[in-house]
């Protein structure tokens, strides 16, 4: 994100106290399905190529315009790992017709938001006014996709940003560079193994040539999602996207597609991981899933919920609340377009080793898939995940965000309309029988995690005189050549 660096998986950790939410016994009225109201959108493309997918809803003065990119950090070019996540930056600077952060006066000063995230697959712009201000916005949202000024002082001043994020966000916490091994640690060959953040040597190596090569290449209609939700008159709308991006023009070069394939895995590998200040061994298990299209993420995200979503979970109540072996717990599926990845993670309490917890994670995950699922728990899991989503969706940004998601990785804004009916319709028999093909059954990556080895022992006389200065977190370059 713009002011908080994207990471893939959040790090942090928690260390609240463990409290055991008894099994709720729910009522076979709370267990039946939600019916969820549809999503009524419009869809249109212009003849430039931009696609404008537009939600009505009145309930507030206020509408959400976003931009989808079809861009992301599997599209950095090779060697130049961090360049999408350093277009969200550059986004907000200078424009023919806009000032530096000018964005933010036209949303912030009137009482909206603005922010903006890069994903594997996909960057995204997203914004909130009062509905009287949707002209001005949707003028400047062409704006920057028609007229952004890449020039060397805004390139080196968003790199300097993107640099700094990393050193924060990866360098400085002491499971930064533990959460960052595991897409490099997990893809052999997919560009989704450089991961989205950036690189400090390889961003310091670009030039503003390759900059703009790579602004020319993707921020284009034809590769762009104008989502429009909440209060506005469907004419003018049209009336104003007509005017404000039928204008620009689609370039005549194509857009690159990445069409690598993830091969499968033939053998289970174990990496050890080190950093300078990790205060508690940390272990992740990852397996290759499925992509988001697969009818299995429905099933793969309700076990992954099952065990790890809120302090009720099995991973919580096994690991850090009964045996006192791990501080935090977490399970992933990150389903993206081309492939997915599952993930179970524990950071240790108590001395616990990384061999420890992966023993812990994988007996849990041998239960789940073997023995029978309560169906008060079931419910449970899938009411949460319903309830998550329809508060999302409670807002313009929220409805906004359900549909940019679903064209993103289904090709299709009607399965914002889909979604919540395949999650609950998961059964018992589908959530064990996805774990048993993607994790119990398959190949999988194990990374320990722990503190590196201190200097080698030497005479106090020696230590004073060549005393070195403890290599800070957010040192040299070539700190980031901890990613492989
Ligand atoms: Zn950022």
């Amino acid at each position: 994100m713009r002011r908080l660096a994207l990471l893939v998986l959040g790090s942090c950790m928690t260390a609240t106290a463990a409290v055991p939410v008894a099994s709720p016994s729910l009522s076979a009225a709370v267990a039946e399905a939600v019916a969820v109201p549809p999503l009524a959108f419009r869809d249109r493309t212009l003849a430039n190529g931009l696609r404008v997918v537009s939600v009505q809803d009145h309930s507030s003065p206020t509408v959400s315009v976003q931009v989808w990119y079809g861009v992301g950090g599997k599209d950095d070019p090779a060697g130049r790992s961090g360049f999408a996540h350093l277009f969200e930056h550059l986004m907000f600077k200078s424009t023919k017709h806009l000032a530096n952060e000018q964005f933010d006066r036209l949303t912030e000063d009137v009482g909206g938001t603005n922010n903006a995230s890069t994903h594997e697959d996909v960057t995204n712009y997203y914004a909130v006014v009062p509905s009287n201000h949707l002209e001005r916005l949707l003028w400047a949202e062409a704006e920057r996709m028609s007229n952004l000024d890449v020039n060397d002082a805004n390139f080196q001043s968003e790199r300097a940003v993107v640099q700094e994020e990393y050193r924060q966000h990866v360098l400085a916490d002491p499971y930064g560079r533990f959460f960052e091994s595991f897409a490099p640690r997990s893809y052999t060959t997919h560009p989704y193994r450089h991961g989205v953040i950036g690189d400090i040597a390889q961003l310091d190596a670009a030039t503003l040539a390759d900059v703009r090569a790579f602004h020319a290449t993707y921020y284009r209609p034809d590769n762009a999602l104008v989502i429009v939700a909440g209060d506005f008159d469907p004419s003018e709308l049209d009336r104003w996207v007509d005017r404000y991006f039928g204008a620009i023009a689609r370039p005549q070069t194509p857009i690159p597609r990445v069409d690598v394939r993830e091969p499968a895995r033939t053998r289970d590998t174990t990496f050890r991981e080190t950093g300078p200040n990790v205060p508690l061994p940390a272990v992740a298990l990852t397996w290759l899933g499925p992509s988001a299209r697969s009818p299995d993420a429905a099933a793969l995200h309700v076990a992954a919920a099952l065990l790890a979503e809120g302090d009720s979970s099995r991973l919580y109540r096994s690991l850090v609340y009964r045996q006192e072996i791990a501080q935090y717990v977490g399970f992933s599926i990150d389903p993206t377009t081309d492939a997915g990845l599952v993930v179970a993670y524990a950071i240790g309490a108590n001395g616990a080793t990384p061999a420890t917890l992966a023993a812990a994670l994988d007996a849990e995950i041998a239960k789940l898939a073997s023995r029978p699922i309560p169906a008060a728990e079931l419910a449970k899991v899938k009411l949460q995940l319903v309830t998550q989503e329809l508060e999302e969706r409670e807002t313009p940004i929220g409805k906004g965000m359900a549909i940019g998601e679903a064209v993103v990785y289904h090709g299709d804004p009607a399965f914002a309309n889909r979604d919540l009916g395949e999650l609950q319709a998961v059964s018992a028999a589908d959530v064990q029988r996805v774990l048993r093909r993607y994790v119990i059954d398959a190949k999988r990556v194990t990374i320990e995690y722990t503190q590196e080895k201190q200097r080698k022992a030497t005479p106090r006389s020696l230590r004073q005189a060549k005393a070195t200065p403890h290599p800070a977190a957010d040192g040299p370059p070539r700190a980031a050549g901890s990613k492989p």
